[in-house]
């Protein structure tokens, strides 16, 4: 069953040029307990997406349309007051840089025992000692919870923000590119330790990346967006084995593969459209090495094919 469904969300940003269509009439849904990964390169929609899920976007962007249906609920009619009730507690969301994401003049522990005393009625004591319980969860002593942001490593205040995102046992957690700018060994253990709360917390997830290793590891189905739009969603080893549109194969064949063969890896040339002015078609039609008349024309559809979901006139 799906907790998550985007339907026809449209989120523009407006600008002294026209409006930018940051996220461009998009569908898809996450069903319980599942992780779907959202990829694609800088400025392609994702975090816009996320934002939008947590009804975060802020001037100049605005949601245009659509809706987003979480539990059978859409989150874009619901009143501030249900949407601070929904978020921390049900929905909940881990930003990339933590540094700026953390209050700099609160303990960590605080920060984790004031979101839980917003969502539950319990006593002080009961919420630090609550907090403490999270730092242990996430691989961080007990003993740092009187620890400021700034004394605490990059790796440890990442952990810090996962442990307050799930502090409220929330049914979906939203992580926005969570181990961006870390060092790989950091990295690997952050990642080990999201996929060990997955588990643990019966999570269901949206993860937002561009390294497709990274999605490759967490992920059970995934969706690429290319400007603003949707090009291909799939489950995550039969888009990885046998990607159809050709935006995927070429971000595929532009990463370097740990486990596969190895291989030469292959830039895709030039850069993602402007979104104030993108072009007429196939938005990827300019960079697209297959691309014919049709594409620079008629964009296409999103249809059904091999059971993945494409947009590309030429994929049969
Ligand atoms: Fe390439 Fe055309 Fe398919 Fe777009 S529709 S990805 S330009 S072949």
């Amino acid at each position: 069953m799906a907790i998550l469904e985007i339907k026809d969300l449209k989120v523009h940003y407006l600008t002294k040029e026209g409006p930018a269509l940051a996220v461009d009439s998009i569908n898809f849904s996450v069903k319980e307990n599942k992780t779907v990964g959202l990829i694609g390169e800088s400025g392609c929609g994702k975090t816009t997406t996320a934002r939008a899920i947590m009804k975060f976007v802020k001037e100049p962007g605005k949601i245009m349309g659509g809706e987003i249906i979480f539990k059978g609920r859409d989150i874009l009619t619901m009143s501030d007051k249900e949407l601070r009730t929904l978020r921390g507690a049900e929905l909940t969301i881990v930003r990339q840089e933590a540094q700026n994401a953390l209050n700099p003049v609160m303990t960590i522990g605080d920060q984790i025992a004031e979101v839980i005393r917003e969502h539950e009625h319990i006593d002080k004591r009961t919420a630090w000692e609550r907090a403490e319980n999270q730092l242990d969860l996430v691989g961080i002593s007990h003993h740092r919870a009187k620890s400021f942001p700034h004394e605490l490593s990059g790796g440890m205040r990442q952990r810090g923000m996962i442990a307050i995102a799930t502090a409220c046992n929330p049914d979906f957690i939203i992580m926005d590119e969570p181990i961006t700018g870390l060092d790989v060994i950091v990295q690997r253990q952050l990642l080990t330790l999201i996929n060990d709360l997955r588990e643990k917390l019966n999570l269901t997830a949206l993860f937002i990346a561009h390294d497709l290793s990274v999605i490759s590891e967490t992920c059970d189905d995934v969706v690429v967006m290319y400007a603003g739009k949707i090009m291909e969603k799939a489950d995550v080893v039969s888009l990885y084995k046998h990607p159809l549109h050709p935006y995927t194969q070429a971000l595929i064949n532009s990463y370097p593969s740990i486990r596969g063969e190895k291989k030469n890896l292959v830039s895709i040339p030039g850069s993602p459209p402007r979104l104030v002015s993108p072009p007429k078609g196939c938005r990827f039609h300019p960079r697209c090495s297959f691309a014919i008349d049709r594409c620079r024309e008629e964009a296409p559809e999103i249809r059904e094919v091999d059971g993945h979901s494409v947009a590309c006139h030429i994929v049969k």
